[in-house]
């Protein structure tokens, strides 16, 4: 902790009992200026301002060592405000009220069909996040995962591949403007990376890498703690690199890209293609576990694909952990294995060796609501060391 007058040092202050408290759960200021090296004074105006801004509940006395005076417990809010996470995909777009511990409910989420044009998606997206603001404790921020490139600097979105209504718009900034809520856009799978980090498998790894091929093919790095967000915020675009020069084409211009052969999508193309009429992934996990389909040679192919992107992913970041998010799981009962042997089939030996391979959910609502936390918790200030 540090004591003084300057603005930065308020600024650490807050930003560190925030994060003491999120790794402690119910504290006391007792226990807070013990745990941070903060004094009383300076943990009593931190706590005071966290309070006032909306990101601690206070719950009740309590004395936790059994001796002294009961001093008040507090908490990361859970009911005194809420942020919002929104996730817009190519079928669907999610809007859900989270607490500020990045907990949700299933329940509360709002899903709604994927309009094909700008205003009508701004429009639709407007009216369930004004629905969930109006319903919960004060907003303090939103988060939107987008399935494209964003400009990092202006918050523009340069490519959406399989949304292209999205092209060039600059969807956080007319959501702010309609709503007055401070809003933070990331890529999908930028944002599903953070969450992971934040809250699920890979919670305090390192060294991670995210492959997500639920819709199109979206990669994501951890690197050194840091989310890897490259010069302009859209690194990871491992999705299209080209494996197959006379193949398809992408949706970026090129033939032949990992997004063409190596995702849910275009297995479900291929099945289409081969059933003579348009399937979806849900559909084909249905004809599958009724038996009305034999996809063996299909998803084997694709599992060969993907294995080639997620050993370039491990080749080329030598993450500790790698987290797979695919349906194709969901369709085979060996898909799992069959993709980890031949990630280890291609992959540099000692990098792969050493190298976990998890199934993961891909939840890109639980990450909308991780770029809405993260904004928020840098809005505070800087972060330090104050372990
Ligand atoms: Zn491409």
């Amino acid at each position: 902790m540090r004591s003084g007058k300057p603005r930065l040092i308020r600024q650490l202050n807050d930003r560190s009992v925030f994060e003491a408290i999120e790794e402690m759960g119910l504290s006391s200021r007792a226990q807070l200026s013990r745990i941070t090296g903060g004094s009383a004074p300076t943990m009593a105006k931190a706590v005071r301002r966290l309070r006032e801004l909306g990101l601690l509940d206070e719950v009740g006395l309590s004395s936790p060592d059994g001796a002294g005076r009961p001093g008040r417990m507090f908490r990361i809010a859970k009911v005194s405000s809420q942020v919002i996470g929104v996730a817009i995909d190519c079928r669907f777009c999610q809007v859900t009220p989270a607490a500020i511990d990045g907990s949700y409910s299933r329940e509360k989420v709002i899903t709604i069909k994927t309009p094909t044009d700008y205003p009508s998606l701004l429009r639709e997206v407007l009216k369930a996040i004004r629905h969930v603001a109006d319903h919960g404790p004060k907003t303090l921020a939103m988060g939107i995962g987008i399935p494209g490139m964003v400009d990092s600097r202006d918050g523009k979105i340069l490519l959406a591949p399989n949304l292209h209504c999205l092209d060039g718009r600059r969807i956080g900034f007319d959501i702010e403007l309609e709503t007055g809520i401070k809003s933070y856009v990331l890529h999908e799978t930028l944002a599903s990376c953070l969450a992971e980090q934040s809250y699920g498998l890979a919670k305090k790894r390192e060294h991670l890498v995210l492959i997500s091929v639920l819709e199109g093919y979206a990669c994501s790095a951890v690197v050194g703690g840091q989310l890897l967000e490259g010069h302009d915020g859209m690194a990871g675009e491992m999705g299209h690199i080209p494996v197959d020069v006379n193949g398809a084409l992408c949706g970026c211009g090129n033939r032949g890209c990992l997004e063409t052969v190596a995702t849910d999508q275009s297995l479900a193309r291929r099945i289409s293609e081969r059933l003579g009429r348009k399937i979806e992934i849900e559909e084909l996990i249905e004809l599958v576990s009724s038996s009305k389909i034999d996809i063996t040679a299909e998803i084997a192919d694709t599992l060969n694909y993907l294995a080639i992107g997620v050993a370039g992913a491990v080749n080329t970041f030598n993450p500790e952990l790698v987290l797979v998010a695919t349906r194709m799981f969901d369709l085979a009962p060996n898909a799992f294995d069959d993709l980890i042997s031949l990630v280890r089939q291609r992959s540099v030996r000692p990098l792969v060796n050493r190298c976990q391979i998890v199934r993961s959910a891909g939840d890109k609502l639980q990450g909308g609501v991780a770029a809405a936390l993260r904004g928020l918790k840098n809005s505070l200030g800087p972060t330090m060391n104050w372990k």
